[in-house]
C-alpha cells in the first residue's frame, strides 16, 4: 500500500535560514516545528526533508558541515521524525540530475524508495521554488509565510500554493483537516 508523505523544505521552514549554514551552533528551530511534526506523524504521514544546499556545489561549505547542521536539527527536535533527508548540492547552472528545486527529482526518489503516493502528499516550504517543485511532482503545495522575501515574491509563491499558513503548526493542521 502506498503511503502519504509530507515533504519539508529546511531553511526558513524548519529552521531559521542562515546563508550557507555550516555551523551547528547557529541552528534555530522555527516556532511550532516540533508540534507540527508530531501532529502530522500522528496522522500517519511519512516525513521527509528536501533541501537545496548549493553552498556545497559552490565550494562555500562542505557536505560534512551540512550533515552536522542536519544532525543538530534532529537533536534539537529530540526525536527522529524524518524517514530520510534528501539534499541537492548542485549550484545553479550545474547539472543537478533533476534534483535541484524547483526540479522534482528528490520527491521522485522518495516516491520510489518509500512507496509514496505523491498525489496524496504535501510539500511545505517558504519559496516559489518549493511551490513549483510540489507542482512538478504532482503533490499539494503549502506555503509557510516564514521566509524573508519581498512582497512580490510572496505573492507569486501564494499564487502557486493550495494554501498559505503563517507558521508550521497552522500548515500541519490545515493538512489533517483537509484530508478526505
Ligand atoms: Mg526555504
Amino acid at each position: 500500500m502506498h503511503k502519504s508523505a509530507v515533504f519539508f523544505d529546511r531553511d526558513d521552514t524548519l529552521i531559521r535560514d542562515v546563508p550557507y549554514l555550516g555551523d551547528p551552533k547557529k541552528v534555530r528551530l522555527m516556532p511550532g516545528t516540533r508540534e507540527a511534526l508530531q501532529h502530522l506523524r500522528q496522522a500517519g504521514f511519512v516525513l521527509f526533508i528536501v533541501s537545496n544546499q548549493s553552498g556545497v556545489g559552490r565550494g562555500v561549505i562542505s557536505a560534512d558541515q551540512v550533515s552536522a547542521v542536519n544532525a543538530e536539527l534532529i537533536r534539537k527536535l529530540g526525536d527522529a521524525f524524518f524517514e530520510a533527508i534528501y539534499l541537492c548540492y548542485a549550484a545553479p547552472g550545474e547539472d543537478d540530475h533533476n534534483c535541484r528545486k524547483p526540479n522534482p527529482g528528490m520527491l521522485y526518489r522518495a516516491r520510489d524508495e518509500f512507496q509514496i503516493d505523491l498525489t496524496t502528499s504535501w510539500f511545505i516550504g517558504d519559496k516559489i521554488a518549493d511551490m513549483q517543485c510540489a507542482r512538478h511532482a504532482g503533490c499539494h503545495a503549502l506555503l509557510v509565510r516564514t521566509g524573508q522575501h519581498d512582497p512580490a515574491e510572496i505573492k507569486e509563491a501564494e499564487a502557486l500554493a493550495e494554501f498559505a499558513a503563517d507558521d508550521l503548526l497552522e500548515a500541519a493542521q490545515y493538512i489533517t483537516s483537509s484530508r478526505g
